[in-house]
């Protein structure tokens, strides 16, 4: 930390800038894919990949959508924090199944009781900071939110 970086940075693991802005279209707005053929929808995207249910090799760009329901919850509780994800922990990491019909793992962020975060509660995809790269810059990638929808 520094003034320039008031930050804490978080360097567990070799970072993949080039992977990282590859993957930006699924963190940004959870774009996956759709078979143009027969319409299941896929996250993360399938590419260069056949369809399982239909075997058609035409996939085409899908955007999920942002609001679904909470089918698995797992509180990460240590007792310590876990680096990168801020001041709010435990850290909850859920399945949600989103109203299309996509299932994506994820972490419910800035909730005030953590019994709360239950399945069947519903949620909205948000925008937040992920991690940073070796540069500084911050990725940013989709956390969930609870709503009430
Ligand atoms: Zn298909």
């Amino acid at each position: 930390m520094s003034d320039q970086f008031p930050e804490f940075f978080v360097r567990l693991d070799t970072f993949s800038s080039a992977v990282w802005y590859r993957t930006r279209r699924g963190r940004y707005r959870l774009e996956g894919t759709r078979c143009a053929n027969c319409d299941t929808k896929f996250f993360p995207p399938r590419t260069g990949l056949i369809c399982p249910v239909c075997y058609a090799r035409e996939m085409v760009p899908y955007e999920c959508a942002h609001t679904g329901t909470l089918v698995a919850v797992a509180q990460d509780n240590l007792g310590f924090p876990a680096w990168g994800y801020g001041d709010d922990l435990p850290r909850v990491m859920v399945i949600v199944r989103l109203d299309d019909g996509v299932h994506v793992m994820g972490d419910v962020v800035e909730f005030e009781e953590p019994e709360a975060v239950e399945p069947g509660a519903r949620v909205k995809m948000v925008l937040r900071k992920h991690r940073r790269e070796d540069t500084g810059a911050w990725v940013y990638g989709y956390r969930f939110v609870l709503a009430d929808l």
